[in-house]
């Protein structure tokens, strides 16, 4: 099977992968986040990282390494701010993060790019660094980018036998049932299931205060209960996931 990380390729080899067979590049972005007691700071980048590699190995791309911390946590869909460990990035730097990775993939001779989202927060400041590295790229290199949030190719079928109680929404799903299940899937031995709290669902008022209100969010920094979390459900979930994406992949640049 072909290599799909570029940081164990060569030079040579990487320029081969990107000029001569055109592959395609994914860059994850996530972020170093508390995720409750039972999951590691790094699952946003984790998630995204092991998403990317699974579409790269369907469309023979590379993954590049991952941006691995994000714009800052939001008390309504990460917990906060106020968590030891969650690291976060100023808006300017992460757009000035993604423009730069993204206009030197370019250089590189990459025409398809894939941006794929593992943390809520990072959304826009993604859609800026891709926005100001085509203004600033010759559009005659032809260059594509893709921005793209996982957990927007589930389909209703699939929430629905996920959460036969009712979906929460992605927000309030935070270190919750689709991440715990898909660490699951992808890396096992770094979930704690037996920490699983008990907290939540959490509780917002329509309306975010400044300096945020610590305690609108759960202790444990989980927003909606883990219990329900299986690794059959991150099977289901990673196998509908990786080829929803790849097909768009294919779509959009074969
Ligand atoms: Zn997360
Ligand atoms: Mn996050």
């Amino acid at each position: 099977m072909k290599e799909t990380l570029m940081n164990r390729l060569s030079w040579p080899e990487y320029q081969d992968r990107v000029q001569r067979e055109d592959a395609t590049v994914f860059l994850p972005c996530g972020a170093t986040e508390q995720h409750g007691p039972h999951l590691p700071l790094g699952t946003d980048h984790l998630l995204a990282t092991a998403v990317a590699q699974g579409v790269a190995r369907r469309v023979s791309g590379l993954v590049a390494p991952p941006l691995a911390y994000g714009y800052k946590s939001q008390p309504k869909c990460g917990g906060g701010q106020h968590f030891c460990g969650t690291t976060s990035l100023d808006a300017a730097t992460l757009i000035g993060s993604v423009r730069d990775t993204i206009r030197e993939f370019a250089r590189h001779g990459a025409r398809s790019i894939v941006v794929v989202n593992g943390h809520y927060e990072n959304q826009w400041f993604l859609t800026e660094g891709i926005d100001l590295a085509l203004r600033e790229m010759d559009s005659a290199c032809g260059t594509k980018v893709m921005r793209l949030e996982y957990w927007d190719f589930f389909t209703p079928p699939t929430l629905e036998r996920i959460f036969p109680e009712g979906f929460p929404g992605y927000a309030l799903e935070h270190a919750a049932v689709l991440e715990t299940s898909m660490m699951l899937h992808y890396h096992p031995e770094l979930v704690r299931l037996d920490r699983i709290p008990d907290d939540g669902p959490a509780d917002f008022p329509p309306y975010d205060m400044y300096p945020p209100r610590t305690e609108w969010v759960p202790p444990s920094g989980v927003l909606s209960s883990a219990r329900a979390a299986t690794r059959e459900k991150g099977d289901w979930m990673v196998e509908e996931l990786t080829d929803r994406i790849a097909r768009a992949v294919r779509a959009e640049f074969d």
